[in-house]
Parts: C-alpha cells; sequence; structure tokens
C-alpha cells in the first residue's frame, strides 16, 4: 500500500489490463453490457450482464458479512431512494451538490468548467475556484469550445447534479422530489428510530447498500463514472472525542478489505484531503485511490470522513426532533460524531476486474504461440465456483456430468458452470476467461475408478479425486 501524497506511478509494464481489453470482455462474455444498446446506448449508463450480477452479488455479500454479520456493533438498513425534499435542504445538497457548467452557444456542448480551465488551462487548483473566477479564467485566455473550436462559451454557473422528479400525475400541480444522490442520509433520518429500536449504544455503526443517482456530464471511463451508481456506505457513531480514534480504525478496516477483495497493493493508495478540499460537512477525510491502467491514472476508489455531528445536527434542527443520545453513565445527552466509510460497488468490480485480468505467452495444441487469458478472480469473488466439463458429449458422461453439476450447485449454493461443446482446451480457456476457479473433468476413466480430474485455473495444475470427495474439495478452496 502506498500511503503518501503525489507518489509517482510504479512501473506498470508488467500488467496485462487496459480498460479497452476489460471494456471489451465485459461485453463479449456477458459482464457488462451498454446500456440502452440496441438504441445507440445513453451515455454512462450500463447494464450488469448474467456474469457481472453474479460477481457484483458477491462483492455486496462479502461486504455485508465482513462489516454487518460479522460485528456485534453493526446493524443493517435499507432506505428508500426518494425522500423528504426537506432532507436535501437540511444535508446541504441543494445548495452544495453542483459542478460549475459552461455551455458552448454554437454546438449546444456543455462542459466542467473546472475541467476545462485545468485540463486546457493548465490551473492546478481549479477544482476550489467559484464560477465567477472560472468565468474570469476562460475569458482571460479566450478560450474555444473543445468540441467545436468557436469562441462561444457561456459563463460558468453552478448546476445541481441531483435528478428530480414528480410525485403525482401532473408535473405543475405535483410535489418535487429528488433520486437520492447518496445513501447516507436515509440512516440520519433513521437514526431516532435505530435508536428507539435496537438496544444500540455507542459506539455503533449501520450498514447500507443501495443505488444514488448523479447528473454527471464528465466522459464516464466505462463503469468509473455512471448516472446510476450503487454505494456500500457506513455511518459510525461515536462519542466525539472518540471521533479520531474510531477514523484510525476504520482506516484499518478500509486496508484490510483492499487486501481480501485481492487488489494489488501497489495499485492503491491513501491520499489525504488538504483544509481547502475538505468537504463542508467533515473535519478530515481520505481518498482511497487506485492506480487505472492508461491516461486515466490515480482515481478515487473510497472515502474515509469525520463528518463530525453536521448531519445530525443539521436534522435536528431543520425537523424539529431531538436527536440527542443519552448517555446513561454520563447522565448527559449530546449529539454523537459520526465517521464515514465509503465504498462504491461499480468502482470495486471495476478494479476487481482491472486486478485480476492477466495474459500468458503459451502454446496451443499445434505448438504455435498463443495467449491465454485468465481473471485471476478469488474464488469468493468468481461469478461461477467450479465447471463441470465431461470430456465427450456421449449420454454415459453426460449423465455422470449432470448429477454432479446438480449436486456442486446445491452444496457450494452458487452457480456452477456447465459445459459440453468444444475441445476440452477450448473449454479450459473459456472458464479462465471469466475467473472460474476449478474445472471438473469426466472422462472414460470416471466409469471406472469414480473419479475425476479437477484443474486449478491459476496454475493449470490437475489432480485426480474421487467423486464423492468433490464438495468438500471445492468448498475447502473457495471460502
Ligand atoms: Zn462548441
Amino acid at each position: 500500500m502506498i500511503d503518501v501524497q503525489n507518489q509517482t506511478a510504479p512501473n506498470t509494464k508488467d500488467r496485462a489490463a487496459t480498460m479497452d481489453k476489460i471494456v471489451a470482455l465485459s461485453k463479449r462474455r456477458g459482464f457488462v453490457f451498454p446500456g440502452s444498446d440496441i438504441y445507440g446506448g445513453l451515455a454512462n449508463t450500463w447494464d450488469y450482464g448474467p456474469l457481472g450480477v453474479e460477481l457484483k452479488n458477491n462483492i455486496k455479500r462479502l461486504w455485508w458479512r465482513t462489516f454487518v454479520h460479522l460485528r456485534r456493533d453493526m446493524v443493517g438498513l435499507d432506505a428508500g431512494i426518494l425522500m423528504h425534499p426537506r432532507v436535501w435542504e437540511a444535508s446541504g445538497h441543494v445548495v452544495n451538490f453542483t459542478d460549475p457548467l459552461v455551455d458552448c452557444k454554437t454546438c449546444k456542448a456543455r462542459f466542467r468548467a473546472d475541467h476545462l480551465v485545468e485540463e486546457r488551462l493548465g490551473v492546478v487548483d481549479a477544482a476550489e475556484k467559484s464560477p465567477d473566477e472560472l468565468t474570469a479564467l476562460i475569458r482571460a485566455a479566450n478560450s474555444p469550445c473543445p468540441n467545436c473550436g468557436n469562441r462561444t462559451l457561456t459563463d460558468a454557473r453552478r448546476f445541481n447534479m441531483m435528478f428530480q422528479t414528480t410525485i403525482g400525475p401532473v408535473s405543475e400541480t405535483g410535489t418535487p422530489v429528488y433520486l437520492r444522490p447518496e445513501t447516507a442520509q436515509g440512516i440520519f433520518v433513521q437514526y431516532k428510530n435505530l435508536l428507539a429500536t435496537q438496544r444500540v449504544k455507542l459506539p455503533f455503526g449501520v450498514g447500507q447498500i443501495g443505488k444514488a443517482f448523479r447528473n454527471e456530464i464528465t466522459p464516464g471511463n466505462f463503469i468509473f463514472r455512471v448516472l446510476e451508481l450503487e454505494q456500500m456506505e457506513i455511518e459510525y457513531f461515536v462519542k466525539p472525542e472518540e471521533g479520531p480514534a474510531a477514523f484510525e480504525a476504520w482506516l484499518a478496516e478500509m486496508h484490510a478489505w483492499v487486501a481480501l477483495i485481492g487488489l494489488r497493493d501497489d495499485h492503491v493508495r491513501v491520499r489525504e484531503h488538504g483544509k481547502e478540499e475538505l468537504s463542508h460537512y467533515s473535519s478530515r477525510t481520505l481518498d482511497f485511490e487506485y492506480l487505472f491502467p492508461g491516461t486515466m491514472g490515480w482515481r478515487e476508489l473510497y472515502g474515509l470522513a469525520n463528518r463530525t455531528d453536521f448531519d445530525l445536527r443539521s436534522h435536528q434542527e431543520a425537523s424539529g426532533e431531538d436527536l440527542r443520545y443519552f448517555d446513561q453513565a454520563a447522565n448527559t445527552r449530546y449529539l454523537p460524531h459520526v465517521i464515514e466509510p465509503t465504498f462504491g460497488v461499480d468502482r470495486t468490480f471495476l478494479t476487481v476486474l482491472l486486478d485480476a485480468y492477466d495474459e500468458e505467452e503459451t502454446v496451443d495444441v499445434n505448438g504455435k504461440p498463443d495467449t491465454r487469458v485468465l481473471l485471476r478472480l478469488s474464488p469468493r469473488l468468481a461469478p461461477f465456483k467450479a465447471a463441470v466439463l465431461p470430456l465427450a458429449k456421449k449420454p454415459e458422461l453426460t449423465t455422470v456430468a449432470t448429477s454432479l453439476f446438480e449436486t456442486l450447485q446445491a452444496e457450494l449454493d452458487a452457480p456452477v458452470g456447465y459445459d459440453e461443446t468444444a475441445n476440452i482446451g477450448k473449454r479450459y480457456r473459456r472458464q479462465d476467461e471469466i475467473g472460474t476457479p476449478f474445472c471438473v473433468t469426466v472422462d472414460f476413466d470416471t466409469l471406472a475408478d469414480q473419479a475425476v480430474t479437477i484443474r486449478d485455473r491459476d496454475t493449470t495444475a490437475q489432480e485426480r479425486i474421487p467423486i464423492a470427495d468433490v464438495p468438500s474439495y471445492l468448498r475447502e478452496r473457495i471460502r
């Protein structure tokens, strides 16, 4: 793990993955399809295919198990996407959740003013500049439109990134509401009910996984930046004076998670936010950044923030409800502070694929040079835990193989692949490419010795074991 600021990128020549290869493999094998594909797509929307939904569910299940089920100080919540509009006034999103944008009067294209100033004019701290300051810089440089080249950019103005919709059949008389831009507020708004019903004592946390929506105009880089994203968030409530220690403890938990999902140590670093970069609610924030291949470079993966009592205080003032915690031991009431570790499901998915992708130079059955593409996914995350392959499409073999396949699906409580077409080498490659950790081959000897061959994805080593032992053999290795 790289822990210093402005660290230069490590040598990544040994890295097989590029974004283009991951996008192509994702579509080819059914991990991720472009959204609304037959209509030409809709920018920054994607659909998770049959293998993608399995990988995504495995990520979410592992997260829930790690941070909710295995901890006594955590409970879960699944709040709604639609919330009272006043929630977003109290949270600050109505005023602060904005991007500075400029439009081109000629071609009607729209751009992030801070990105334009950063990329075209080389200004480094553009993100901290006001729309007026950005406008002044664009005017001074007489910047052309990056799309059509005409010098017809408007002034920069703030654009709220929340999606708005309407409750009620007629938009003129209905109530405007927002699709939530983050899942966190659902936890703060239910904090009083959680306290009243769950017998929780400080420190305790609430975990939640759910969709959030952001009206982004920035190019997405595949599923890195999407309009509809899924978050895994924790709000951890502590005594105010215990905030800094809890922050450190969660930093360690997040490091452990990054290792658990198998991300490469030298592809992840932690970057502390400077004072001027801190959000309006935070006393301390840091980002876990991941080294994406190519021009993307270091980009935000996860975040950890000390939100102090900002959210509970804002909701207490806006709602008029007393949200203070009654501390029996000290016989006092106060607003707890909140430590917030936040994880994106989609970014986890993308980085797990990037780090799992590998290519091996080998030779094919005719002795010609060949490339083996494989995903070295952790068996916990792999869409299929194993695949059953009858050596030939003969009834005596497929009967045994089908029966083993059904046993494994039930015993492993996870999807298992089954493939009886093409030569065995090709079938191994198909499974390698989707990250299946083990292939189980039923051959003619199986009929006599009641044993099968198990092939390891990473080493391609093969082992012969009794067919009755296959479930326990796999169970031990996929945990
Ligand atoms: Zn233009």
